[in-house]
């Protein structure tokens, strides 16, 4: 053994690790950094998109641009995928060669010189539905990093998966499912939905042989990453009924009703129901409650996706319009979403655990795994994930240190942004606001219904990079939509907002 390397390493180990001053001057930096993204972010005329257009010579990628498929055995069209993805490699970022070391500084300069001011901080970005991640909660992130416990198990670390079941426990109490509840914090509703549908085979005894018999039921407005959960599980093969909805985007449960009655005559096996509570599309909550009778009445899981619109139920209006999701046999609810977590904090709910516990477990456990046999809840038994982040800290520091009582106003206050934006933009004589809203998105359209039209002013608004839209279809029909979900979002910016959209209006209608 070389002595001398051997001790170099564990010098240089050391230095990184744990010499306060190289430590406390890394904080330094990036404390600094991140007060100056804070202030400027919050500036009302950042551009929210400047420095994403720097990296992207075209615009964001449209239908027409998705990625074909279809002819994927084919050995030069994947060659053809992997040059596009040469062409349209980031640069800025410098090289790839870590040989060379780094200081902060220089580092914190490259970060700064690619992201500028950008994300979820920034109030005028309003497209898709945007997290400003809470700088508390950033912080809660790196105290568990810095910490780093390994939650997979209870044997592993007992206080950290006992603080994750006490946060599971409070999200249960929270949408009101019953103590049977058993759940995970997953990283998104996308893995959270993949579980979800593995529960619901496990729960429902469905063996492959059978998969194409079984009816998944959805609407035009359930978020696509359902599809991609059957997808992944194997189950592309079974049937996907889109069931009708009403003006206001919200499921019938009439027509799920026949769906379900007509499948059953024609030897089908109603399996799943997919409810939403706040669509991505305009934040529209289906009937919850009937559609629970019908799941109920026809042996059908009953599935509810409440990752975007599980926190609004902080609004009694909200939670009057919401009965019935305590019905759920699994629920989704996501705190990167509702409660402005950093990316990466989600839910999964599932009413009988123990048929989570079963879908998420092998019968024999790794041999490794022999002496953490407990009778205690542990993570990787309810989840996809064995190795994974302490993700109930932040979750924890954020109710710990700002309240309930906070977040009932800020989802109070988001409400109030939208239907001021609808009014207001009611009032504008060229638009034609779409349905009411129910939670925090509002979409509009032309009067004139020109959806060429609409699809530039769409082009000039994010262009000129003060305000940052995204659009959507319903029924056919294309709306440009605005959500309030940042808690960086306030009324000066939803004035903003109005104004920068009437600008362009004129500009386009001339
Ligand atoms: C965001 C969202 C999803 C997808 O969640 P990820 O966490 O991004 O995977 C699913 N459903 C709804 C309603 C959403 O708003």
């Amino acid at each position: 053994m070389d002595e001398t390397f051997m001790q170099n390493v564990a010098q240089k180990c050391d230095h990184f690790e744990n010499d306060p001053e190289t430590f406390k001057s890394w904080l330094n930096k990036i404390e600094k950094f991140t007060l100056d993204f804070t202030q400027k972010c919050s500036l009302i005329d950042t551009k929210a998109r400047d420095v994403e257009q720097k990296h992207t010579n075209k615009e964001p990628m449209g239908e027409e641009d998705e990625l074909d498929h279809s002819n994927i055995d084919d050995k030069a069209h994947i060659e053809e995928l992997g040059k596009a993805k040469e062409v349209s490699r980031l640069k800025g970022w410098g090289k790839m060669d870590f040989s060379e070391q780094w200081d902060m500084d220089k580092a914190l300069g490259v970060i700064q010189e690619n992201m500028g001011y950008t994300g979820g901080k920034v109030g005028c970005r309003l497209g898709f539905i945007p997290s400003s991640g809470l700088v508390v909660s950033c912080l809660g992130e790196l105290l568990a990093r810095i910490i780093n416990p390994h939650t997979a198990l209870f044997y592993s670390n007992p206080g950290a998966v006992q603080l994750e079941e006490e946060m599971v426990r409070w999200l249960v109490e929270f949408v009101g499912m019953p103590t049977s509840s058993q759940g995970a914090l997953v990283s998104g509703a996308s893995i959270a939905s993949i579980m979800a549908v593995r529960t619901a085979v496990q729960a429902k005894h469905i063996k492959a042989r059978d998969y194409h018999r079984q009816v998944v039921y959805i609407t035009q407005h359930t978020h696509r990453c359902i599809l991609k959960a059957l997808k992944i599980c194997g189950m592309a093969e079974c049937e996907v009924r889109t069931v009708k909805h009403d003006y206001g985007t919200r499921m019938d449960p009439e027509h799920l009703e026949t769906s379900l009655k007509e499948d059953m005559q024609n030897g089908l096996h109603p399996f799943m129901i997919i409810a939403t509570l706040g669509n991505v599309d305009i934040g529209a909550i289906d009937p919850l409650d009937a559609i629970a009778t019908v799941a109920k009445r026809h042996d059908t899981w009953f599935h509810v996706d409440a990752a975007y619109g599980g926190f609004y139920m902080f609004s009694k209006e909200v939670r009057q319009k919401s009965k019935g999701v305590e019905l759920a046999d699994s629920l989704i609810i996501s705190p990167h979403k509702g409660l402005n977590l950093p990316w990466g904090s989600s839910a999964l709910l599932v009413k009988h655990g123990a048929y989570l516990h079963a879908a998420m477990t092998l019968d024999t456990q790794g041999n490794y795994l022999a002496d953490t046999q407990h009778d205690h809840y542990s993570p990787s038994e309810y989840s996809l994930e064995l190795s994974r982040p302490f993700r109930a800290l932040p979750l924890w520091l954020t109710l710990r240190l700002l309240g309930t009582s906070h977040f009932e106003d800020c989802i109070r206050e988001k409400m109030a942004l939208t239907m001021f934006c609808y009014d207001e933009l009611k009032k504008i004589p060229d638009i034609k606001v779409g349905p009411v809203p129910e939670l925090s998105i509002v979409a509009f359209q032309l009067k004139s219904k020109d959806n060429k039209k609409l699809d530039e002013l769409l082009t000039k608004i994010n262009q000129d990079g003060r305000l940052y839209l995204s659009s959507t279809k319903i029924d056919g029909e294309l709306y440009i939509r605005l959500s309030f979900n940042s808690m960086s979002t306030h009324t000066t910016h939803v004035k903003k907002a109005l104004q920068i959209i009437k600008e362009f209006l004129m500009l386009i209608l001339i």
